[in-house]
């Protein structure tokens, strides 16, 4: 399924009560309503065998599945209702059940996550790469050129998480833990970047840090956005919202788009 061909105002990463999201899939169908949005896109976070807090248990994925192609056929006539997953690249779940994947990087090599809290991200700094945070993003982006083929992914999920924490102070300047123009960032990132244009995905455009205000740049940021459309790059929008106030924002950014 190409979302990107899907008509009007939509939004394909939508997080709910199943995870880590505050309302429920039908609150947020009826918030999507409200937009006057024509589709919506249910995206839980898949299971993972470590870390479970933050993903969906197994017989939460059933229920989670369940109650979403339900109310895909209750409101069919008002909205075009999606069932799809956000895939961990650590997940080991089939993904054929969904009506599309966004494959994601959510943790390092060694399953610690540097997107949990700021807290985390120092420690795998510090502890593990003993201070060298290029080799942390080297390793980030290693896993995510291998996104699509790991995930099945449909859709390549913010493509530079990694700089979630780097960004602080006056006007989020970037430099808090690694400078984004460094020469061994910037390699890391395009060699990435490479691969996944070979895969011919479409890039999100991950408006949820801008919402929740730890950026004011989406993922990827606008630097990297220029390098992937040059060389041919397709986007689609999302929110990554994980309560109605965020669907309403990210719609309100869309909308100017
Ligand atoms: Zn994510
Ligand atoms: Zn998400």
């Amino acid at each position: 399924m190409k979302l990107e061909e899907i008509k009007g105002l939509c939004d394909f990463h939508v997080h709910t009560s199943y995870c880590d999201g505050e309302n429920t899939p039908e609150e947020m169908i009826f918030a999507a309503l409200d937009l006057g949005m024509s589709a919506i896109g249910f995206a839980g976070h898949s299971h993972t065998n470590f870390d479970e807090c933050a993903c969906m248990s197994l017989e939460e994925t059933d229920g989670y599945e369940d109650e979403i192609r339900t109310l895909a056929m209750e409101f069919g006539d008002q909205i075009e209702v999606f069932c799809g997953i956000e895939q961990d690249y650590y997940s080991e779940e089939a993904t054929d059940r969904w009506d599309y994947v966004i494959g994601s990087v959510h943790y390092l090599p060694s399953q610690l996550s540097f997107d949990d809290t700021e807290l985390m991200l120092q420690q795998a700094i510090e502890g593990e790469y003993g201070g060298d945070v290029y080799s942390l993003c080297e390793d980030y982006y290693r896993l995510l050129a291998d996104v699509v083929r790991k995930t099945n992914a449909d859709v390549i999920g913010h493509f530079d998480l990694v700089c979630k924490f780097n960004r602080g102070g006056e006007g989020q300047r970037q430099g808090k833990y690694f400078d984004e123009g460094n020469p061994r960032y910037i390699a890391a990132w395009q060699k990435a970047a490479d691969t996944l244009l070979e895969t011919g995905k479409p890039f999100e455009i991950n408006y949820g840090a801008v919402i929740k205000e730890y950026r004011t740049e989406p993922y990827p940021s606008v630097a990297i956005q220029n390098y992937l459309a040059e060389r041919g790059g397709r986007f689609i929008f999302s929110s990554d919202a994980h309560s109605e106030e965020g669907l309403r924002a990210g719609a309100e950014i869309n909308k100017t788009k």
